[in-house]
């Protein structure tokens, strides 16, 4: 029986078409696939993990400070995907738990293209006009009538890892003009990818489509609400892969009704998962994804390589040092034993 245990949490696609990946993992460690409740904190979940030494976790639920105080087992825990919002990275810094993410370019492109997918879904109005065909509604295709992106002036909120590529897309591929804001880039690498820094009420009152790539921080919770919206233009086009919780969805909503916003592109829902009696879903011009922003058979496989490398770092004394979100934890001493060296490893073949 191995040694070790391996939880991985509220996550269905983590392995999937990678069958191999999994079995890897299965050399080192036990491996269980668990559903916990999206709101289950601290103790209680320490509770419903207990004897894992290691969890791979999805969106939800939220590991926090007391979570780790009260799961002593746990090495390390991996991120099924970029954001660590949902994790305490302090606490389990204190604890002497690493925490590691998928590296940012793994998910580059799949993220990137939904984006730009949401966009075109709602400006060409996609799901509708096949809603329309179905219900044997061909000859109303009069009313669906989008716009040129070609010319539009794109604003790209986030210029990280994503928005670099969504706006390289919208420039190079659809000779779009680019507008960013993002305090923490420079204007030359702002150019690299066809886009010109600007402020964030330059971005909002100019912007036709307005696409959201800002990590969930306390300074972006809710960035966008009733006060930015004013300032769009009329008829915007809103699109969040990024998190639910940066949009106010009762002032998206209020914006949806008014026409100020003419559709809006979601990947990810404030409060996810949501049900179907969501009242942005009574929109015909929103189109919601279920936060599949990494799900291609390349996006999938390369965030499960980062996780079973890390994790299989990790059992043989290896620190995970390229997926490692707290290194400091290295320096304050980690649960686990590391006897190998720090560095860079090329990943798994
Ligand atoms: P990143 O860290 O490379 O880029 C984020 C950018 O946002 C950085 O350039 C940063 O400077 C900028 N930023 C931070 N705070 C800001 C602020 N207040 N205003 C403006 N800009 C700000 O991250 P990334 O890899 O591009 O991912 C972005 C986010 O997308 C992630 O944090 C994650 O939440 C989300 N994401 C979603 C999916 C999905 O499946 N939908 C997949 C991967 C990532």
């Amino acid at each position: 029986m191995n040694k070790y245990r391996v939880a991985v949490v509220n996550s269905k696609s983590f392995g999937a078409g990678s069958p191999d990946l999994i079995e890897k993992l299965r050399q080192y460690a036990e491996v269980d696939f668990l559903d916990v409740g999206k709101a289950l904190r601290g103790r209680q979940l320490a509770e419903a993990l207990r004897g894992y030494h290691f969890v791979v976790a999805s969106v939800t639920p939220t590991y926090d400070a007391e979570f780790f105080k009260h799961q002593r087992e746990l090495l390390l825990i991996a991120r099924h995907g970029i954001g660590v919002d949902n994790i305490c990275i302090e606490a389990a810094t204190v604890e002497g738990v690493m925490v590691a993410r998928v590296p940012g370019f793994k998910e580059r492109d799949a993220v990137a293209e939904l984006a730009v997918a949401l966009a075109l879904a709602v400006i060409r109005k996609v799901s509708l006009s096949h809603q329309l065909v179905k219900a044997g509604k061909w000859s109303e295709r009069g009313r669906i009538i989008g716009f040129n992106v070609a010319g539009k002036k794109v604003g790209v909120i986030g210029l990280g890892n994503i928005g670099s590529r969504v706006a390289e897309i919208y420039s190079r591929g659809f000779n779009a003009q680019v507008l960013a804001y993002d305090p923490y880039v420079k204007p030359e690498d702002a150019a690299r990818c066809g886009a010109r820094l600007v402020d964030l009420d330059t971005l909002l009152r100019e912007s036709d489509i307005i696409t959201i790539h800002v990590p969930l921080t306390e300074s972006t919770y809710h960035m966008i609400g009733e006060r930015e919206f004013s300032k769009m233009k009329d008829g915007v086009v809103i699109v969040n892969t990024a998190r639910g919780e940066v949009i106010d969805t009762q002032a998206l909503t209020k914006a949806l009704e008014s026409g100020k916003v003419s559709g809006a592109g979601l990947d990810v829902v404030e409060g996810e998962p949501i049900g179907s009696e969501h009242p942005l879903l009574a929109f015909e011009n929103v189109v919601i994804t279920p936060h599949i922003g990494a799900n291609t058979r390349e996006g999938l496989r390369g965030m499960a390589e980062s996780n079973v490398d890390a994790i299989i770092r990790v059992i043989r004394g290896e620190p995970p040092s390229e997926y490692l979100v707290n290194p400091e934890v290295l320096e304050r001493g980690t649960r686990a034993k590391l006897t190998a060296p720090s560095g860079k490893h090329p990943p798994p073949g």
